[in-house]
């Protein structure tokens, strides 16, 4: 199983590939959380990306596609946040082309606006493990505590009203085109993602012919 996850920032990308690699014990590649882990980590990496991230903008496609080449070998992965435009979709296919490997499906998350603000704006993230949440859609047990390793929950710097909007612009910018890349290949796969999670993994599993499934 290869599945490229597309989708605004906040259309369930995270849950689903959580949902997708539970079940089916692919890897997911989650270039956002990659990314993130290098900031923290202070890594030479961490600090060439850390500005673009906290100002909600993409990081130059030669630093992230090295990322994502190392990240991919042989196995199944669900690849979350790569790719962002078509250049990047372009690189993808050389990468894939370079170790024969190709994927099944580019699937879209399609989310309206409105849901989008609600769901960014309410989500809070394990400082520890990176474990998501939501205020109200998806609290932990304890208020502002990691149900899984007790680490502190946060709001991401880019989840903030302000710089919500800068990513929402720039997927705008980018989206259609990448979405015409994979319709013109046949690869491509639109979900309604405004449902709730569990909803949302069956109507893609669909897509794979992998029967019924149930996971929450
Ligand atoms: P995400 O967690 O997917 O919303 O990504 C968080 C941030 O990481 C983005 O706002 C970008 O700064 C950076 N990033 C993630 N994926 C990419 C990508 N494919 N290309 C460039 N920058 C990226």
């Amino acid at each position: 199983m290869r599945i490229i996850l597309l989708g605004a920032p906040g259309s369930g990308k995270g849950t689903q590939v959580k949902i997708l690699t539970d079940h089916f014990k692919v890897r997911g590649i989650s270039l956002g959380d990659i990314l993130r882990q290098e900031v923290k980590r202070n890594s030479p990496l961490g600090g060439k990306v850390k500005e673009y991230m906290q100002e909600g903008l993409l990081v130059p496609d030669e630093i992230v596609s090295l990322v994502i080449e190392e990240n991919i070998n042989n196995e199944g992965f669900i690849l979350d946040g790569y790719p962002r435009n078509v250049s990047q979709a372009e690189k993808l296919e050389s990468i894939l082309n370079n170790k024969n490997l190709s994927f099944d499906k580019a699937i879209y998350l399609d989310v309206s606006e409105n849901m989008l603000i609600t769901r960014l704006s309410g989500r809070r993230v394990c400082k520890v493990c990176n474990a998501n949440y939501h205020v109200k859609n998806m609290p932990s047990e304890r208020e502002g505590i990691c149900n899984i390793c007790g680490g502190e929950l946060i709001q991401r710097n880019d989840d903030k009203p302000e710089v919500i909007k800068k990513r929402w612009v720039v997927f705008q910018k980018e989206n259609a085109s990448l979405m015409d890349y994979y319709r013109q290949r046949d690869k491509l796969v639109i979900v309604d993602a405004n449902k709730e999670a569990e909803e949302v993994f069956q109507a893609i599993v669909k897509n794979f012919n992998y029967g019924k499934h149930s996971c929450l």
